[in-house]
Parts: structure tokens; sequence; C-alpha cells
């Protein structure tokens, strides 16, 4: 199955990357559709009928393709001013191409039985309408709501180059985050599980703490917190073969306390290596993958935070 930005460029949709968001006008209508998960979608248009009474047929119609569709539409619906579909597929990659041709089409038909027109996602007005980019989300809004939401960008920006990072603080956040990591790591080893994630998790728990303390993240705070990360992880491997070791000798009837059991360890590394390196590789690449991705998170995220564009 062909991947979702080319499943996109095949039904005629362009895509916004940063958001994950393919967005496509039909008849002055403004399409977006963001892809949430591997498994789930979500397809937005913003239009408005009449009357009160037209908007909720107009729902109660959405609402029985949604019921009728239970398997894969999780919500069908109407609020007024939008139209909201929400897709769930089973399969592995989504079939935007196959899927969201057929939703078009119902919403098409739909709007075309309540005589409903295109308006502007934000404040409703008709006319003057243009697909735009804005902070984390794709919207077809009007003239005017872009330049309030390029005014609001400007001040958010104004704000964040104010900001200043507190790297001591964050890197407090990232130890929390981090000995997180390390305690999941001995409490799964601990039950006899190696878990292949929980180097991913440790790594986003280290970039969220430092992120939630620090207020500012630069690539030098974030290369500093990563690495502590990595070394309270690695703490923590090492005090999960503690803990083993500990164990194993007193099962063989050799009573140590755990200090004595964690002496034993140099020792221990050194005779076992390739089975110390076998049971924590996956920890290490995993650490490693999710750091590639934290770093990805955190360029998407100053390429969108704050933005207001025309696409
Ligand atoms: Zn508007």
């Amino acid at each position: 199955m062909a991947t979702y930005p080319t499943q996109f460029r095949n039904i005629g949709f362009e895509l916004d990357t940063p958001t994950t968001t393919g967005y496509r006008v039909v008849d002055g209508f403004g399409f977006t559709v963001k892809v949430e998960d591997a498994r789930m979608y979500t397809l937005r248009v913003p239009c408005a009928v009449r009357t009160e009474q037209d908007a909720q047929a107009m729902n109660e119609a959405l609402k029985a393709y949604e019921r009728q569709n239970f398997r894969t539409i999780k919500n069908a619906s109407y609020d007024g001013r939008m139209i909201c579909i929400r897709y769930i597929g089973q399969e592995m990659l989504l079939n935007i191409e196959g899927t969201v041709g057929p939703l078009i089409d119902l919403c098409m038909e739909t709007i075309r039985r309540f005589g409903a027109v295109p308006v502007c996602a934000r404040c409703g007005r008709t006319g003057d309408l243009g697909m735009c980019g804005l902070h984390y989300s794709v919207e077809d809004i009007c003239s005017h709501c872009f330049e309030k939401a390029k005014g609001d960008s400007v001040r958010r920006q104004r704000e964040e180059d104010e900001k200043v990072e507190n790297m001591p603080f964050g890197l407090l956040g990232a130890a929390l985050g981090g000995l997180g990591g390390a305690v999941l790591w001995i409490v799964f080893s601990f039950m006899g599980k190696i878990v292949l994630a929980a180097g991913v998790v440790s790594v986003l728990a280290v970039y969220y703490g430092y992120k939630w303390l620090a207020k500012k993240v630069s690539y030098l705070g974030l290369g500093i917190a990563l690495a502590l990360g990595f070394v309270l992880l690695l703490t923590g491997m090492y005090f999960a073969m503690g803990i083993d070791i500990h164990r194993a000798l007193n099962d063989a009837g050799i009573p140590l306390n755990f200090g004595e059991a964690l002496g034993l360890m140099p020792d221990y590394i050194k005779e076992n290596l390739g089975v110390v390196l076998f049971n924590n590789i996956f920890g290490v690449f995993s650490y490693i993958a999710g750091t590639v991705i934290c770093v990805i998170l955190h360029k998407n995220s100053k390429k969108v935070s704050g933005r207001a564009v025309r696409l």
C-alpha cells in the first residue's frame, strides 16, 4: 500500500507535512483530512445552512450514516458550522485513497440536499475563503480571520522570543522523566520482560520533562537532557541486572544483601558480556530511535508553532 502522502496526491489533495493534514477545495468547499495516527483520520468541512431545523436534520442524516457504518465511522456530525467525520481503519496503514473519496461524495450530497454554503471555519462568514496553515492545524478561513491569526502569530512569536531557557530547571525535569524511564525498565525486567518501547517512552519522558520546566528548548539543552536520560536509563539497566543477580544468588542459597550483589556486578558484566549486551541492546536501540523521533518532534513544533501562512 502506498504511503499516505502518495495516497493524498492520488486523490488530488495537497499535504501539510508538519500537521499531517491533507486539504482540497471541492466546489468551493474546503475539505481537510487530518491523519491522527496510523489507524485514524478526521475529515472536516466548514459549511452553513439557512435554518436551525436544517442544521438538525443535516446532523441527523450524518448520524444515520455513522450508525450504518459503525465499524469504520467513529463520528459523523454537523454542529451548525462544520461537518466532522472520524474514520477508523483496521488496516495497519490507512486506506485514505479508497475511503476519503466516498466520504467527500457523502458530504457533497448532504451539502446539496440541505443547500449548505461554504463558510469560514472560524467566524462562519461566507466569501473570501482560503486554506491557511495555522499553528497546529489547516483551516479554510476568510481573509479577516487570517489577518487576525497573523497578528496573534506575530505576538506569540514575540512572546516565544522573549522567553529564556531555564536549563537547570529543564534538566531537573529531564532527570525526573529519565528516572521514570529507568524505573519502568527495572519494573519490566523484574517481571521478566524486555519491552522494546521502554527506551522510546524514556526519551519522550525526558523531552517533555525538559520542555515542561525549561519553558524554552534549545538544541544544546535538548542534547544535554537526552544524554542525561541515557545515563539514567543505563543506570536503570545496571540496577535491573543487580536485582536479577541478587535474586538468583539468594535462590541458590547464597544470602548476599543487595549492596553486596551490586558489588559483584563489574565482574559479572566482564564474564557475561554477551548476555548483558543482548539483554540491554534493545533498550539502547529503542532509546536511539526515540531520540530521532524526539528531534523530529522538536523540529516540527518549531516549524508550526504560532505560524499563520496561506497554503
Ligand atoms: Zn472568518
